[in-house]
């Protein structure tokens, strides 16, 4: 077969299972499997594919068409203009979670301090660190393997070669940079595996969390990429969704500085809630922010202690 029939086969697969972006998710696992993105499929779209692509091709087909996530499959999901490598034990970037690192990046100055608590991927933590500079960052989660994970994504956006081409990829023209310039510049990542705040020591500059918030028998009802493949502990909320704000809200007071600033993102209907939670235990200047299908998205505070007023760079 050659290869513009193979991708158009792949189409049709997708289309035939119902699924919402066939055509995308068909070309995404074909230029996964053959090397051929878009473009070139144009250019070489009459050539023959080989029997084993053919093969490889139709079993991940089969695989998303039984609606396991593309990203699962491919072990890759795009993230702020970043690669980050996933799999089952974390839940795939989406792309709310853009919204709230892009607010982070209006806040947090360079050689700042921040602690992202339930990282998984790590990926708000790292895209935080990969366009700011200098700083320190650490992340906690309660699995082991979220924070493999994660550490294999500070890896290959930091230090591995084929980190280039995420990098190109990035908001900031920084290609000019050597490599050396990139692992000076780069603090390891102090990886924690921790209940929420139950190992951490210390306090920062900022505390960023994106826990577990969708409540328990919603997650049921969510689509069977989600609720049959995505790790539920990343996101069950409990009966209320409210369980890890109500940690949160209790703990982050003790871990940041007294001019430091929380963000969390939330539930579309969860504004309130999570404001009247971190009124209660003394956080002020409590704010929340809409995303860009405007929904709530994101709640940021500052420290109960803090006096002083907001950083001037921000509102
Ligand atoms: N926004 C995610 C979803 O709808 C939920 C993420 C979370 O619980 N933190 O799938």
């Amino acid at each position: 077969m050659i290869y513009r029939e193979l991708a158009g086969l792949g189409k049709k697969r997708l289309q035939a299972a119902g699924l919402e972006d066939a055509d995308t998710d068909a070309l995404i696992l074909f230029e996964h499997v053959t090397g051929i993105g878009r473009g070139r499929l144009l250019a070489d779209g009459d050539r023959e594919a080989s029997e084993r692509e053919t093969d490889r091709y139709e079993l991940l087909l089969e695989k998303r068409a039984a609606h396991i996530p593309t990203q699962y499959i491919t072990g890759r999901a795009d993230f702020m203009g970043l690669e980050f490598i996933v799999d089952r034990n974390v839940l795939i970037p989406r792309f709310d979670t853009e919204y709230l690192v892009e607010e982070m990046m209006r806040v947090v100055e360079d050689g700042a301090s921040v602690l992202d608590v339930c990282t998984g991927s790590g990926c708000i933590l790292l895209s935080l660190m990969r366009y700011k500079n200098g700083i320190k960052g650490t992340g906690t989660d309660i699995s082991r393997a979220a924070l493999d994970i994660a550490q294999q994504n500070e890896e290959a956006i930091f230090f591995s070669s084929s980190a280039k081409s995420s990098r190109n990829k990035g908001l900031h023209n920084i290609d000019s940079l050597s490599e050396d310039v990139f692992r000076g510049m780069h603090i390891s990542v102090d990886w924690i595996q921790s209940d929420m705040f139950e190992k951490v020591e210390g306090s920062f500059d900022y505390i960023v969390s994106n826990p577990p918030y969708i409540r328990s028998e919603v997650v049921d009802t969510l689509m069977p990429e989600v609720r049959e493949h995505e790790p539920r502990i990343a996101l069950d909320g409990d009966h209320d969704g409210l369980r890890y704000y109500r940690t949160i809200a209790k703990e982050a007071g003790k871990h940041l500085k007294r001019s430091g600033r929380i963000f969390l993102e939330i539930g579309y209907d969860q504004g309130q809630s999570v404001t009247e939670l971190l009124s209660e235990h003394g956080f002020t200047d409590v704010r929340v922010l809409k995303d860009y299908s405007h929904n709530d998205r994101v709640v940021t505070a500052r420290n109960a202690q803090d006096t002083q007023h907001l950083p001037k760079t921000y509102y």
